[in-house]
């Protein structure tokens, strides 16, 4: 069976911490690619506004480039209505048929789980490969999980990867005082985002 890595995320804008967290995964679990799925409407997201879904999938594109074994898929952008992780996992299932698949978050992302759109159907769809993330540990998840699910522990790894406290948040924050973020995300997404500025004036 071949393996999947699939990274879902907002990407607004996409950054070296999402990066590095796909390739270490990629090495560490061996997968064949990794998928990349910017979302469309996020459930979770609601309260912001997002940059254009086109913008946020052009700069995924340019970011991953150079990498063979990354890949992208529009399905979100495609799909009406809120971007449910478990609707996106039966749809790769169909698609990747040889392939057993490996949702990629990071440790923050992990920690919400639970709150997700049918969390229990997900973990029966994927296994999760929690980057850590700096200022969010996943001891006490871990712990509620092994208390409250431990048919899913074995689903669950958690993956050491070297700490980089860089978010999107920030980034469009830096944007919008005025401070420098190059550096923090691939120079290609730099040049677009110094060419084109999607990030007008915004704030949080
Ligand atoms: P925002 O601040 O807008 O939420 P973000 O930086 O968290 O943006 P997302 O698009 O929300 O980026 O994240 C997509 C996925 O990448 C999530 O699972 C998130 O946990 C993970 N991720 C983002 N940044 C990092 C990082 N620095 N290290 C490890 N994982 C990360
Ligand atoms: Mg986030």
């Amino acid at each position: 069976m071949l393996r999947l890595g699939i990274m879902g995320g907002t990407f607004d804008p996409i950054h070296y911490g999402h990066l590095v967290a796909a390739e270490m995964a990629r090495t560490e679990f061996a997968l064949n690619q990794v998928l990349f799925v910017p979302t469309g409407l996020s459930p979770h997201k609601k309260q912001r506004r997002m940059t254009d879904a086109q913008i946020r999938y052009h700069m995924v594109e340019m970011a991953i480039r150079d990498n063979p074994q990354f890949i992208i898929s529009s399905i979100e952008l495609e799909r009406r209505g809120p971007s449910y992780t478990v609707d996106t996992l039966k749809e790769l299932q169909q698609i990747y048929l040889q392939h057993e698949l490996f949702f990629i978050t990071g440790t923050d992302a992990l920690r919400e789980i639970f709150d997700w759109h049918k969390a229990e159907e997900i973990l029966t769809l994927t296994r999760f490969i929690a980057a850590t993330r700096p200022g969010y540990g996943a001891q006490e998840f871990l712990t509620k999980m092994a208390l409250e699910y431990p048919q899913f522990m074995k689903k669950i790894h958690v993956l050491e990867v070297p700490a980089l406290a860089i978010s999107s948040t920030d980034i469009r924050s830096r944007l919008a005082k005025g401070q420098p973020i190059r550096y923090l995300l691939p120079d290609e997404v730099y040049n677009y985002i110094q060419a084109t500025s999607p990030y007008p004036s915004y704030s949080q």
